[in-house]
């Protein structure tokens, strides 16, 4: 018999095709009267048109949305929405736009609202990571997730195939480490494996044709799966790995994701049977690790730390940083052979 704790989601759930048009009534929904429309600089024509259709219910836009929440952006972002006496936010973008969101909910206790356009999964979840004078810090808390997320596949459609296709992987990502979590239970291990089922069988589709229509909403879906993965129970050293680069090396976020997962996969293998036989259901093959760092070839993904910028130098800071602060992982976080893991990742060789 297995004991378990299982932690159910408060945010409400609107999936299919075309469900932006529903921001409206479920911001009514919520009593929000004046929702400032939050995205990153590209995506400033689609917020403009979601401003349109909330109509007297918008506050305008915050275009400036950046990776990694800086805190600064946050600032210019809380006065933006005092200045306009907002009563909610809604993100449309990826995790970085989601972010702003909840930086914002964390210092003003606005409702968030989500319509997210990549496979993140940050709209799922109560972490919240910030910049500052150039040092991440991330928190927990359960306050900040939207309460209201809308998925809309259609907004996934404008996603390059080169970003859908690491953003996939960084979802799988989190399914991975919820397979082995140590605070696991059987609804997250459930939500895991389909969500892996879900991503594997429709990167490669989206890799070949990025209007896959059918492909998108399957991709759309694991990644929901995923990010309430992230959000239900705690991840382990393949995430303090791409924490430990993002914020040393400043590299981009999915893409750390891509490259890392296959080696952590391989380090872990030895102490965490039943989530391997649960991704080789997914992505059949002789060993999992193996099976991923395939798939992110046949995606056309990046697969070497050195390709996405990191020096060769960084290697043993980036190894000390993962060891410093004790956490759990199913196998023992040790320095040689996270050195190795690392050295190999960096190089782009087979884990
Ligand atoms: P992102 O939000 O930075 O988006 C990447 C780029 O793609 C941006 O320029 C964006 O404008 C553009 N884009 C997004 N959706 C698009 C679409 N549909 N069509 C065209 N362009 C589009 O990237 P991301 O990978 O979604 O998020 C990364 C950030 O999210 C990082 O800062 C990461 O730390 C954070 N994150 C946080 C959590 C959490 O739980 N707190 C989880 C995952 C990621």
């Amino acid at each position: 018999m297995k004991t378990f704790v299982h932690r159910g989601q408060i945010t409400k759930v609107v999936f299919g095709s075309g469900t932006r048009s529903r921001i409206p009534e479920e911001a009514d929904a919520l009593g929000c009267r004046r929702v400032l429309v939050l995205c990153t600089p590209d995506q400033t024509d689609r917020a403009g048109r979601m401003a349109d259709l909330l109509g007297a219910a918008a506050a305008g836009t915050f275009t400036g949305a950046a990776p990694h929440t800086p805190v600064e952006v946050t600032e210019k972002a809380v006065a933006h929405a005092r200045s306009v006496a907002a009563d909610a936010v809604l993100a449309v973008g990826g995790g970085s736009t989601v972010g702003l969101g909840k930086a914002i909910t964390a210092r003003t206790g606005l409702p968030q609202l989500a319509l997210p356009t990549t496979y993140a999964g940050s709209e799922m979840t109560p972490i919240l990571g910030e910049t500052e004078g150039g040092s991440k810090t991330t928190r927990r808390l359960t306050d900040v997730r939207p309460r209201t997320v809308v998925y809309d596949v259609e907004l996934t459609h404008t996603l390059p195939a080169a970003v859908s296709v690491v953003s996939g992987v960084n979802a799988m990502a989190h399914a991975v480490e919820a397979l082995y979590a140590r605070d696991g239970d059987p609804v997250a291990f459930l939500m895991a494996g389909e969500a892996l089922d879900a991503l594997a069988r429709s990167l490669p589709l989206i890799a070949r044709r990025p209007d896959d229509v059918e492909a998108r909403a399957d991709a759309l879906y694991g990644a929901w799966l995923a990010g309430t993965c992230l959000g239900t129970v705690g991840m382990a050293l393949h995430h303090k790995v791409c924490h430990v680069l993002g914020g040393t090396f400043g590299l981009p976020h999915a893409e750390i994701h891509t490259v890392v997962l296959p080696h952590v996969v391989a380090y872990n293998a030895p102490a965490a049977g039943e989530a391997m036989a649960r991704i080789a259901r997914a992505l059949p093959g002789d060993d999992p690790a193996d099976a991923l760092f395939d798939l992110a070839g046949r995606l056309g993904a990046p697969r070497a730390l050195r390709d996405l910028g990191m020096p060769e130098s960084g290697i043993e800071r980036a190894a000390e940083l993962v060891v410093r602060d004790g956490y759990w992982n199913p196998r023992p976080v040790e320095r040689r052979a996270v050195t190795a893991l690392l050295t190999r990742a960096w190089a782009g060789e087979r884990p």
